[in-house]
C-alpha cells in the first residue's frame, strides 16, 4: 500500500469547513500534523477541536490568504508547530455569483485576490519549507468551472480557477528540481457549506446533470489529495485530476436519460 504520512506537516487553507475540512480530516486520520487556515476564528478553533479527535494533531491559524504577510505567517506557524511544510493544500476559495453586467471592480479583485493571488502568494511563502522537506507537495483546489465548463454568473470565478492551472504548469517546472510536485484537483459539485448557500434548487439541478446522481463529498476530494501527497505519486506533476462523478461527460441531456 501507500507509505505513511504520519508526522508529516500539512497546511490546508480553507480547512475550517467544506472541502478543506474534508481534506484536513483525511490527513488527520493519517496522523499528520495539520494546520487549518481561515478567517473566522470561532469556526477555525471548533474545526481543529473536532478533527483532532480523528488522530492527527490539528490546529488553527487565523489568516487571509489574499494578504502576503498572512501567507508568511501561515508558513511560519506550520514550521513552528509541525517542523516544516511537506504538503500545502491551497484550497481556500470564494465563489460569489455575479453576472458580468453587474460585476464591480471590487467583485473581481475579491475573487482573483483570494482564489488566484492567494494561491500564488502561499506557494511563494511556503517554498523554503517545501524545499527543506525534500518531498514537497503542492495541491491546488481548482474546479471544473473555468478549466472545463462554464456557468452564468461565475465568469470571474471560472477565470480564477483556470488561471490556477496556468500557474500550476509553470510552478511544476520551476520546482521540479527541488523534488516538489504541483498538481490540482478539479472538483465537480461537492456538498459543502458554500454550495449549500446557493440553495436547494441549485443542488437539485446539479444532481440531475451528474451521471452518478449525487453530489460529491468533501472526503472524496480529501482522498484524491492524499494520493497526490503520497510518496508514490512523486513522479506526477503539473496534472489536474477531475473528481466529479462524471459531470463533465454527457454531450447532451439525452446522454443522461435511461
Ligand atoms: P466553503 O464551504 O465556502 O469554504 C471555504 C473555505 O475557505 C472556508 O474555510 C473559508 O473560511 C475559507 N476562505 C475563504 N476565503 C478565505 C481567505 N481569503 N483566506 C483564508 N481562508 C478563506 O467552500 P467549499 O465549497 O468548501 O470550496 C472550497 C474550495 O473548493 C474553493 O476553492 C472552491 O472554489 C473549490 N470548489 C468547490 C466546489 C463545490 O462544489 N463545493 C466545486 C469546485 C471547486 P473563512 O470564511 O473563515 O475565511
Amino acid at each position: 500500500m501507500f507509505s505513511s504520512l504520519r508526522g508529516s506537516s500539512v497546511i490546508v487553507t480553507g480547512g475550517t469547513k467544506g472541502i478543506g475540512k474534508g481534506i484536513a480530516g483525511v490527513f488527520a486520520s493519517e496522523n499528520a500534523g495539520v494546520l487549518l487556515v481561515g478567517r473566522d476564528e470561532d469556526a477555525g478553533r471548533a474545526a481543529a477541536e473536532e478533527l483532532s479527535a480523528s488522530g492527527g494533531e490539528v490546529s488553527f491559524v487565523r489568516a487571509d490568504v489574499s494578504i502576503g504577510r498572512d501567507c508568511d505567517r501561515i508558513a511560519e506557524a506550520a514550521t513552528e508547530r509541525y517542523g516544516g511544510v511537506d504538503v500545502l493544500c491551497a484550497n481556500a476559495g470564494i465563489f460569489p455569483q455575479r453576472p458580468i453586467r453587474e460585476m464591480s471592480e471590487e467583485d473581481i479583485d475579491d475573487v482573483i485576490g483570494t482564489n488566484l493571488k492567494g494561491c500564488i502568494l502561499l506557494v511563494k511563502a511556503c517554498l523554503p519549507a517545501l524545499e527543506r522537506s525534500g518531498r514537497g507537495r503542492v495541491i491546488l483546489t481548482s474546479s471544473i468551472t473555468g478549466p472545463i465548463t462554464g456557468f452564468p454568473g461565475w465568469s470571474h470565478y471560472g477565470a480564477s480557477k483556470a488561471a490556477q492551472l496556468g500557474f500550476m504548469r509553470t510552478a511544476a517546472i520551476e520546482l521540479a528540481g527541488s523534488g516538489i510536485t504541483v498538481n490540482a484537483i478539479l472538483p465537480g459539485n461537492i456538498a459543502t457549506e458554500g454550495l449549500g448557500d446557493l440553495g436547494d434548487s441549485y443542488s437539485a439541478a446539479m444532481v440531475a446533470s451528474i451521471p452518478m446522481r449525487r453530489l460529491g463529498t468533501a472526503q472524496e476530494i480529501g482522498h484524491a489529495a492524499l494520493f497526490l501527497a503520497s510518496l508514490e505519486a512523486g513522479y506526477i506533476t503539473g496534472q489536474a485530476i477531475i473528481v466529479d462523478g462524471g459531470q463533465i461527460l454527457p454531450e447532451s441531456l439525452a446522454a443522461l436519460e435511461g
